[in-house]
């Protein structure tokens, strides 16, 4: 068969330099990332049906309506975690990193961040966390990321 005619191929490994000019919009998610700045994160209430969302999103899931900003706390807990020891380009040279789903007071969804903690090792579900934000914000989701507190 083909697949295993090709399964026994080394493959051709090859570097090559990539660049390019990307424009991209944040569009109806650009309040989150402008709050960013800010050392603020934004959440969302859906006004019909009360849901509160950790992750920033303009219309509610449940029911359709369009959702209000709200601050989350910037304290937390570790709802579950990974560490990650392979990546996209994009953070290739941060492996091993660790990603935390967080869970706020009051709030009815994660929220997905980095974690920095100096021993990965000693990191447990339940943990109290703290967002700390980059003093150079580059409107990425990495300009907020939490610490164990
Ligand atoms: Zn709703």
């Amino acid at each position: 068969m083909a697949g295993k005619k090709l399964m026994k191929i080394d493959p051709a490994v090859v570097e090559w330099n990539y660049n390019t000019e990307y424009r991209h919009s944040y569009a109806q998610d650009s309040p989150f990332f402008i709050a960013l700045g800010k050392n603020k994160l934004l959440g969302s209430r859906c006004p019909e049906c009360g849901y509160k969302y950790g992750t920033y999103r303009k219309y509610c899931m449940y029911c359709g309506a369009e959702t209000e900003d709200i601050e989350l706390p910037l304290k937390g807990k570790i709802h579950s975690f990974t560490t990650c020891y392979y990546s996209g380009e994009s953070f290739r040279n941060d492996v091993p990193f660790t990603l935390v789903l967080v869970e706020f007071p009051g709030i009815d969804s994660l929220f997905m961040s980095r974690l920095y903690a100096d021993d990965t090792g000693k990191i447990k579900i339940g943990m109290d966390i703290i967002a700390k934000f980059k003093k150079f914000q580059d409107f990425t989701v990495n300009d907020v990321y939490f610490v164990l507190e």
